[in-house]
């Protein structure tokens, strides 16, 4: 009986064991949130290794995120001596480029490729456009890009794409051509890293057998959000379906997931994966948890109380010992302003009760609402970390240092040539660079290789800045890695660019930055200590002597020798491809401030799998949560209640949801209702906290420390936000506004119109008057339009007429 033998599995429950103590077989472990499943997978793997039924070599191990690896390979790490270095555990993306860097050339890439962040692929497409005057009306650059992912998900090729009308066709070509540009300058994109895998493994019998051979076990955590292509690439590495050798049994894959749990729809994800999984894969053991380890039960009543609104569901119970804990905290503020000071406020009575900040964490709907948030964070001096968003890697100034060291690894990378050629302003024009795009079409080589036919003025400007770099490219051949930066960014002219910007000093700061960047990741990466830390870096690992591991713990526990010499080479990557390729990669949220106590801020999504002592949900309002763009279909709003329950589940012991009466959102001022999720909540686990209302003019902001017009971009007031898909609310000029507390009233007439009554308006149709609020010029209308979802409008401005 291994249990007895194994501290490792003393601590889990009886389920739990048996999963981690599973045959080599196909099994599904299917469970709500909290309930050990990622525990359950690295204890597996853990207790495979140290029952000596793999080798660290024959794992193949899949997380959700960069974080979620680096945890596992800690954990992991702490629980036996083993070279997690060697290891393939990280997530999809990271998995498949080292793949394509043992096997560049079969995959038909150069060594050195770089990839494209979703930011970089657009720009590449709007290159495109222009160049082959491709009209952005009919053809907008961000649906191209929609459309190609989307063909890429799904694993289709340009010639694989069935195309029934001429505006698809129209997009096929276009596809076709991004490709080609994508060749031609060696770079690809995300879906590309998963796509070409997939094909290489597809069509390589060699490889294909060496891999099947390999992996004796694929674990894949955060199963229902795997896409076509994902599912599709584990089948083929686990030898299932047309590609299946009679005579070689692949490995036992591992899945594990949650169908409540899936919220990326949206980019491609397929739950019905996980039923595609039990039946092709002939699944034997599928295995449920019930016990959530995470939450107090009026956390975990809550999130089962509204999931249990969805239709279509697996169906599965959760259960906690802990006791009820503390009520839900539910907050109303009248301004997002005041939602983010209550919050802070709340934060700092949390923090002096002696919880860490790291242990608390802000989530919201989207992006654009953690600047409010940010703000009142940086006026309390409470230091924060916010995941996702603009993360440190994709910073403009960070963009272009980085695009100037690609052009030093690659001096035919297009798109970072086109970024930095004028950055900062050499006098070259628009027009010279369109004469030079023209060239290199018409020769077929890259820009850098058509400056040279180039002539003229413009010729000189462009050539002047090719040789800067040709030059660069000489001066810092054989400098370590933190040496080529610095250099690069004062012979760019980066950093006296921004030296000399009025409001440059934060960027200066973080160009300042990726320096210590590269320098932490040269260190983390073991550069120079050993030869295979170089060949089997990609920003995912640790190498084995930063593990203090012994010459003998390495041997036992080390990588194959086939995984070295399988490879198109044995050489290793340079430290700035490495470099360059993690920055792609990784969200880089691990850089600025890594160790320091502070907030975490992200949205729902980036909040997967992670777990706090203390959760703030925020905007809970109709509109933003759920989304207006999802509200108006039953999956789309499923799907939001599925990112809902996600929210509720990361909470441990205490949990806040907030939302707010009006709310600035991308430049307009919107009137929210509080979202329906919270109808769905059971009454007794919640406490409704009473809002104090702000004394009038406090929208107005003076003495609450958000003045109008000041550095957070917030001008004060609800000024003329007119714009499509709302109508202006008009409020005297000048912006500060009189705000009184405002009684919805649901059975009195204003301006002529009652609650539920129908009315039409030119632009959304016909509606439903659901809430009234003000007189006169300020009385507006919230009304919902089936087709265009919920809008506030300012009666005295929009045009309604009732509906018999
Ligand atoms: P999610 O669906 O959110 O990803 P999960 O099912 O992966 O959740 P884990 O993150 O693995 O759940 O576990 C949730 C918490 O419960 C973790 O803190 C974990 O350490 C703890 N836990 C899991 N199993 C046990 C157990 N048997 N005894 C004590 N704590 C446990
Ligand atoms: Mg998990």
């Amino acid at each position: 009986d291994h249990a007895a033998q194994s501290p490792l599995l003393s601590t889990l429950n009886p389920e739990q064991r048996a999963a981690v103590t599973l045959p080599a077989e196909h099994a599904l472990i299917l469970a709500g949130a909290g309930s050990g499943k990622t525990r359950v997978l690295t204890t597996r793997i853990a207790w495979l290794l140290q029952n000596g039924l793999v080798t660290p070599g024959g794992i193949l191990a899949v997380t959700f995120t960069n974080k979620a690896a680096k945890e596992m390979m800690t954990r992991l790490s702490s629980m036996l001596p083993v070279n997690v270095h060697g290891m393939w555990i990280g997530t999809f993306h990271g998995l498949c480029n080292r793949f394509l860097r043992s096997h560049f050339k079969m995959a038909n890439l150069p060594q050195s490729f770089q990839i494209l962040d979703t930011q970089d692929q657009l720009s590449a497409i709007k290159r495109l456009c222009k160049q082959h005057a491709i009209d952005d009306e009919r053809f907008p650059p961000k649906q191209l890009q929609w459309f190609i992912s989307g063909c890429k998900e799904d694993g289709q090729r340009p010639a694989n794409v069935e195309a029934r009308d001429d505006e698809t066709r129209r997009k096929v070509e276009i596809y076709q051509m991004y490709e080609e540009q994508c060749q031609r300058e060696g770079v690809v994109d995300f879906g590309e890293l998963m796509l070409r895998s997939y094909e290489l493994l597809r069509d390589n019998d060699p490889i294909r057998a060496h891999y099947q051979r390999r992996f004796r076990h694929i674990l894949i955590d955060e199963f229902q959000d795997t896409n076509r292509l994902q599912y599709a690439w584990i089948k083929m590495l686990a030898g299932q379906g047309a590609n299946a050798s009679p005579d070689m049994p692949g490995g036992a894959v591992l899945a594990v997931g949650d169908d409540d749990q899936s919220i990326y729809a949206f980019r491609g994800a397929r739950v019905g994966n996980m039923a595609d999984f039990v039946r092709e894969f002939h699944v034997q053991h599928q295995i449920k948890l019930e016990q959530n380890y995470r939450s107090y039960s009026n956390i975990l009543d809550s999130a089962n109380a509204l999931i249990s609104h969805n239709g279509n569901r697996l169906g599965k119970n959760l259960r906690t010992d802990q006791g009820p804990g503390e009520p839900v905290r539910v907050y109303e503020s009248p301004s997002d302003y005041a939602e983010a000071q209550w919050m802070v406020d709340e934060m700092k009575q949390l923090h002096r009760e002696g919880i860490d900040r790291k242990e608390i964490a802000v989530l919201y709907r989207s992006n654009a609402q953690s600047r409010v948030i940010e703000t009142a964070l940086f006026n309390a001096a409470m230091p924060y970390r916010v995941y996702g968003g603009l993360r440190f890697f994709e910073r403009a100034e960070i963009k272009h240092a980085l695009a100037y060291l690609r052009l030093l690894e690659n001096p035919n990378d297009d798109t970072s040539f086109m970024r930095v050629v004028n950055f900062p302003a050499r006098g070259i024009g628009a027009r010279s660079l369109e004469q030079l795009q023209d060239l290199a079409k018409a020769t077929g080589c890259s820009l850098h290789d058509a400056v040279s036919a180039l002539t003229g003025r413009a010729g000189a400007a462009i050539a002047g800045f090719v040789a800067k770099i040709d030059v660069l490219r000489e001066q810092t051949s054989g400098l370590n890695l933190r040496d080529i930066i610095s250099r690069m960014l004062e012979d760019s002219g980066l950093l006296a660019h921004y030296r000399a910007e009025r409001e440059g000093a934060d960027r200066v700061e973080n160009l300042e930055e990726l320096v210590s960047a590269a320098e932490s990741f040269v260190m983390q990466e073991g550069f120079g200590r050993d030869a295979a830390g170089m060949t089997q870096s990609a920003g995912l690992t640790q190498s084995p002597a930063s593990q203090g591991l012994s010459g003998e713990a390495i041997e036992q526990y080390g990588i194959e020798p086939t995984d070295l010499t399988f490879g198109d080479t044995g050489e290793t990557l340079s430290p700035l491809v490495a470099f360059l390729t993690h920055a792609a990669l990784e969200a880089g949220d691990n850089m600025a401030q890594a160790g320091q106590d502070a907030i975490q801020l992200m949205t729902v999504h980036s909040a997967k799998g992670l777990e706090f002592d203390c959760v703030f949900i925020t905007g809970v309002e109709e509109g933003l949560f759920p989304h207006e763009n999802s509200m108006s279909d039953r999956d789309g709003l499923e799907e939001e209640r599925r990112l809902m329950y996600v929210a509720i589940t990361r909470a441990r012991q205490r949990l806040y949801m907030s939302h707010s009466q009006t709310r600035m959102l991308h430049g307009q001022t919107r009137f929210n209702l509080k979202s329906r999720f919270f109808d769905e909540l059971p009454e007794e686990a919640l406490k409704w906290l009473t809002p104090k209302l702000p004394a009038p003019a406090a929208f107005g902001g003076a003495g609450r420390g958000w003045q109008g017009g000041n550095a957070s971009g917030y001008s004060g007031g609800y000024g003329n936000q007119g714009s499509s898909g709302f109508e202006s609310t008009r409020y005297p000029a000048g912006g500060t506004v009189r705000v009184e507390k405002e009684v919805v009233r649901r059975d009195e007439s204003v301006n002529g119109l009652v609650v539920k009554q129908k009315v039409f308006h030119a632009k959304f149709g016909e509606g439903t008057v659901l809430t009234l609020e003000g007189t006169g010029d300020d009385a507006r209308a919230q009304i919902n339009f089936p087709r265009h979802g919920t809008k506030w409008l300012a009666l005295s401005v929009a045009k309604l007429t009732p509906v018999p």
